[in-house]
């Protein structure tokens, strides 16, 4: 058993890094300063023994006991990290920097949630975790590219120092319950505008392709990464790949198929193809995605409906 530290933890994917870990009776302290994260999506560990609470920015440090930390806190959408770009630069640098102050203080291992992101608009198509990636440093998104990419780099320099456990996890595009209604995503986007009758929103020709992982088997890719021996970088995601009108179609036909596209102006920097290689993940881990698109809209769907039906 391990007490964790989860950074973000009452956000999409955090909240259900929460779930498993209390499932499986670990205790779980929860920081979050609630930017992108709802306290809904962990209310129901509220009270319980092996549960804690933190409201907390991470870009200032903490002192806790812990020996496993899972560092999620940052904001995912563009939308969200491009409202104040130098806040999402500073969660990315300080707020790793002082988790892995406390990692080294404490002697915990930490995980880091870094994103396929570090690739920018890639050259090379689908992305090994060798590839250096090619980042607009002065672009829209750079905040969130180029912050991520010194978190990883922060996570190597404290491992070579101070011999600090690390994983890092490159993780692609993920969907599921609990992503923000108005989060920006094109998951939740789309599913959103189809319930509500109004025309799904793509921005270019959506030509553009992303690879779409469901939550549950991220996790699971998640939990093997940290109770691992490999430090990584590791990409997990789900090779499917789709172009984003490929995505617009399905989701449409599934909840109202008279509906019409629309297309918007593609935002800049917008990557043209993204795809993991999942070798490393599979050899190393024995992890692979078991939910295809179709199995993982269903669930996602049934949520949306549920919150779009109670207007929140
Ligand atoms: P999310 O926005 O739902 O969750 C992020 C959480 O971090 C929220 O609860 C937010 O309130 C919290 N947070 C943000 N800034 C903070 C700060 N300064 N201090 C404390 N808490 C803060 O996003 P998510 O999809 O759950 O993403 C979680 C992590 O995974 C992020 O680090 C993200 O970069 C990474 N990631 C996600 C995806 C994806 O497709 N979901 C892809 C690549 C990487
Ligand atoms: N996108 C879209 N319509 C939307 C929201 C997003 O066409 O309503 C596109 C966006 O331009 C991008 C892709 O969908 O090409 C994925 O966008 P998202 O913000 O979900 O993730 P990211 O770009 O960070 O991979």
């Amino acid at each position: 058993m391990h007490r964790n530290l989860i950074t973000g933890g009452a956000g999409f994917l955090g909240s259900h890094l929460v779930d498993r870990l209390m499932q499986a009776g670990e205790e779980v302290i929860c920081l979050d300063n609630f930017y992108t994260g709802r306290k809904d999506n962990i209310r129901h560990w509220l009270g319980h023994p092996n549960f804690e609470l933190i409201r907390h920015d991470v870009t200032e440090p903490i002192r806790l006991e812990v020996d496993r930390i899972w560092h999620l806190a940052c904001p995912a959408s563009p939308v969200h990290y491009q409202f104040n770009p130098i806040k999402t630069a500073k969660t990315s640098f300080l707020g790793t920097y002082n988790m892995l102050g406390l990692a080294r203080r404490v002697g915990a291992r930490l995980l880091l949630a870094s994103t396929s992101e570090v690739y920018g608009d890639p050259e090379v198509h689908p992305q090994p975790e060798s590839y250096r990636g090619c980042v607009n440093t002065i672009g829209i998104r750079s905040c969130y590219d180029e912050g991520k990419r010194i978190a990883e780099t922060l996570c190597f320099d404290y491992q070579r120092m101070h011999g600090t456990e690390i994983r890092v996890m490159r993780i692609f595009n993920t969907y599921g319950p609990r992503m923000l209604p108005d989060d920006g995503r094109v998951v939740s986007n789309f599913i959103v505008q189809a319930l509500q009758g109004q025309p799904l929103t793509l921005y270019g020709d959506g030509s553009q392709t992303r690879s779409f992982c469901y939550v549950d088997d991220l996790i699971e890719g998640m939990i093997r990464l940290m109770n691992g021996e490999h430090t990584g970088p590791i990409n997990i995601g789900n090779p499917g790949e789709f172009t984003i009108r490929q995505l617009a179609e399905r989701v449409r036909d599934r909840i109202q198929p008279g509906l019409e596209l629309t297309t918007q102006p593609l935002p800049q920097d917008d990557p043209l193809q993204r795809q993991p290689v999942i070798d490393l993940a599979r050899e190393l881990l024995g992890w692979e995605p078991t939910v295809s698109l179709e199995e993982g809209l269903e669930p996602t769907i049934a949520y949306f409906r549920e919150r779009v039906r109670e207007g929140r």
